[in-house]
């Protein structure tokens, strides 16, 4: 009799269940056990497999999305490579406005996985015609039968986690999770994952991680979205100078502010720690939790669970490129010695 043979039927099928890993060496001056939710295990490298594939589902499910239909998003990061790689398997188009700021490797990456990109100049307001919020617009009531994902303002973003990744922290950690830290952008990761960890246990605390430049602390802490918090800052993804929808701000405990410095040294230590190749805001997180510690948030019972959104080979001319690292002035006379230890045979 012939053998089945034991294959996915496409890659979509891998979207989710990412592993938890405990992370030992990282943490080993800080009381309480540590666990890594390892989002580059979706198969487009990041969390945003997980909400590409809900809102596209959602759309189809509701008779807006038939084959040959449009996709139309605003990013250059992983949203719009989780959307254009979810695009092919199910024969959509996808068309990704993006600002002139996205570096070449960015765009090129979007056009691998078969997206038009528009580039549209970033140093123009958000009202005018040429910024990508208004090509994205344009371009969604142009093209029929297009969807725009619009990320930031879409409940369903949120509603991604709340399906999966809650539920899955929650099963991995037998119900054991005290405290959950995640890295907020759009807020859909935190918000969505904390509302089914706080239906189980509504004990669990909720930390958010937030840049130096962004409004969402301040924002959390007095309902006031402060123009003087909004400065440039390197870490992408992380972060927001507006205030997004798809965050539940009254499910989150406390956000925490972490520096771009500090964040990109940290994900540098936990490749070389744990082993594990991770991106800038999971550097980001994991700085989070060493300041927590600091203020004494965790005990010998806590079980924290942080969110690694995605991969390090995404960052390889930022954090991972010494040569950035140096023009940032992350390195020091200590950390300048370890940047040189390539030795060349001649
Ligand atoms: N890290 C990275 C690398 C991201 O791209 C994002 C998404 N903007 C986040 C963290 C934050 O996730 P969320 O948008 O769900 O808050």
């Amino acid at each position: 009799m012939e053998q089945k043979i034991n294959a996915y039927n496409n890659i979509l099928q891998l979207v989710g269940n990412t592993p938890l890993v405990e992370i030992k060496k990282i943490t080993k001056n800080i009381e309480g056990n540590f666990y890594a939710k390892v989002e580059a295990f979706n198969p487009g490298h990041s969390t945003k497999d997980r909400i590409a594939l809900h809102i596209i589902e959602e759309a189809e499910r509701k008779g807006i999305l038939k084959p040959g239909d449009t996709i139309v998003e605003t990013t250059s990061g992983n949203t719009g490579f989780s959307l254009a790689m979810v695009s092919i398997i199910k024969g959509y188009e996808c068309i990704l406005a993006v600002s002139s700021k996205s570096s070449k490797d960015k765009i090129d990456m979007l056009r691998a996985m078969g997206a038009k990109v528009y580039v549209c100049p970033a140093h123009v307001s958000a009202d005018d015609p040429r910024s990508y919020y208004q090509v994205a617009r344009r371009l969604h009531e142009e093209v029929k039968g297009s969807v725009y994902i619009n990320q930031y303002f879409n409940d369903l973003n949120t509603d991604a986690h709340y399906r999966s990744t809650g539920p899955e922290i929650w099963e991995q950690t037998n119900g054991q999770i005290t405290h959950l830290v995640a890295c907020s952008g759009t807020g859909g990761t935190i918000s969505g994952t904390a509302r089914y960890l706080k239906e189980q246990n509504p004990n669990i605390k909720i930390i958010g991680i937030d840049a130096y430049g962004s409004v969402l602390k301040k924002y959390h802490e007095t309902g006031e979205l402060d123009p003087d918090e909004i400065y440039p800052y390197r870490i992408e993804g992380l972060g927001k100078n507006l205030i997004p929808t798809a965050t539940d701000f009254d499910i989150i405990d406390q956000f925490v502010k972490v520096t771009d410095e500090d964040s990109a040294h940290t994900a540098r230590e936990i490749s070389k720690t744990e082993g594990l190749f991770v991106g800038y805001t999971s550097g980001a997180a994991m700085q989070g939790i060493k300041q927590l510690a600091e203020e004494g948030v965790f005990d010998k019972n806590s079980n924290v669970v942080v969110i690694f959104p995605d991969h390090g080979s995404r960052y390889m001319s930022k954090i991972y490129s010494d040569d950035w690292m140096r023009q940032q002035g992350f390195f020091d006379a200590k950390n300048m010695e370890e940047a040189q230890k390539i030795e060349y045979i001649k």
